[in-house]
């Protein structure tokens, strides 16, 4: 059975052969007689998930081994918490760069714990491009750099990676980890929420440089505390085990597909595909500056708004589900994140153009 194609923004989509791997291995997983989700976390079946799939995520980041990755619960909205409370030091204030709604948030979160210098990226509702490098204002007191390599709402992904000197770069990949090579090194601290481009909701990526934890804030609760999480190897409770090994089978999934250099040029391809055919029509736009297009969630809006609702009705009759734009900036948003194949991408090209002969 041909499966639809699902933009939708997170949770998203998760490859068919990953989601057929899970049905096979669900009632009994290599001989164990346990679904995964059954297991003891601290069992050798279940170590051994846990342990592949590190390895795996290791593997296609080149992640350095002075950097310890995490596997958490909470989202990426509690790492807006857990940034400072772990990376801010005695006396010193953090700098934020601000092009969209996630990164807003953070600035929000980060503000009941220290000042925060703040890069303006954009105003109000009109977050389209990214600040250069020459106008940001990374202070000479911070703690850190926080952010937000692709805003998943707003459709505004950063072309070049920060250059802070000294001071550690934190990033909210989010809606863009594994989706092109990286230079771990680069960065101080990077975190993910699972549900957009790793998989299922419920875990979340931490990948972070060893000397940066270990001096939390006082009052931080254990939970919040990188350190005891890095101790206990993501054990220190119980960790999201069946989100975890679903990760690992993505994480697989990509190795075998060619890892992350592959992955970018299909990524490339299947971006340029879908703002060429928007940028080819007068009944479809996208406001973000071409040089900070997001290559996974691109937001684009129709001549005539009163033809949202037509749009999405039959794109879904046509097997393309969740367009509909993020309510604060309505029109239409196609995530295109690494499980969306460019066939899919294609059928929704197809399939715009046929709704402009219909009605442009
Ligand atoms: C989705 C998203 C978040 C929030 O993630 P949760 O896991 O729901 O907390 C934060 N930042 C970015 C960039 C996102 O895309």
């Amino acid at each position: 059975m041909a499966r639809p194609y699902n933009f939708s923004a997170g949770p998203a989509m998760l490859p068919d052969s990953v989601l057929i791997r899970a049905r096979d291995e669900m009632l009994d997983w290599h001989g164990s007689g346990m679904c995964v989700a059954e297991m003891s976390h601290r069992g050798k079946e279940y170590m051994s998930i846990a342990a592949a799939a590190e390895a795996d995520l290791r593997a296609l980041l080149a992640i350095p081994d002075n950097y310890k990755v995490l596997f958490l619960q909470g989202g990426a909205s509690s790492q807006f918490a857990m940034v400072p409370m772990n990376l801010l030091r005695d006396g010193q204030d953090a700098a934020y760069i601000k092009t969209g709604s996630w990164s807003k948030k953070a600035i929000q979160e980060a503000k009941r714990y220290c000042t925060v210098a703040v890069t303006e990226g954009g105003i109000e509702g009109r977050f389209t491009s990214v600040p250069a490098q020459v106008d940001l204002l990374l202070g000479d007191d911070a703690s850190y750099v926080h952010y937000t390599p692709n805003e998943t709402i707003e459709g505004v992904e950063f072309p070049y990676v920060p250059d802070t000197g000294d001071i550690p770069l934190v990033a909210d990949m989010s809606s863009t980890i594994l989706s092109r090579p990286i230079d771990v090194s680069r960065f101080g601290l990077i975190y993910a929420g699972a549900q957009k481009n790793v998989g299922p909701a419920g875990l979340t990526i931490v990948i972070v440089r060893e000397d940066l934890i270990g001096q939390p804030m006082e009052g931080t609760p254990t939970m919040f505390d990188y350190k005891i999480h890095a101790d206990n190897e993501s054990m220190y409770n119980t960790p999201p085990t069946y989100a975890w090994y679903l990760a690992g089978l993505v994480f697989q999934w990509l190795r075998e597909l060619g890892g992350l250099e592959q992955m970018g040029v299909i990524n490339e391809r299947k971006a340029k595909l879908l703002y060429g055919a928007i940028d080819a029509s007068g009944f479809y736009a996208n406001p973000v500056r071409p040089d900070c297009r997001s290559w996974m969630t691109v937001p684009f809006t129709l001549a005539n708004p009163e033809l949202d609702a037509s749009f999405l009705a039959e794109a879904k009759g046509a097997g393309l589900l969740t367009l509909k734009g993020h309510r604060s900036v309505g029109g239409m948003r196609a995530s295109i994140y690494n499980a969306m194949p460019e066939a899919g991408v294609q059928a929704l090209v197809d399939f715009m153009a046929e709704f402009e002969r219909k009605y442009g």
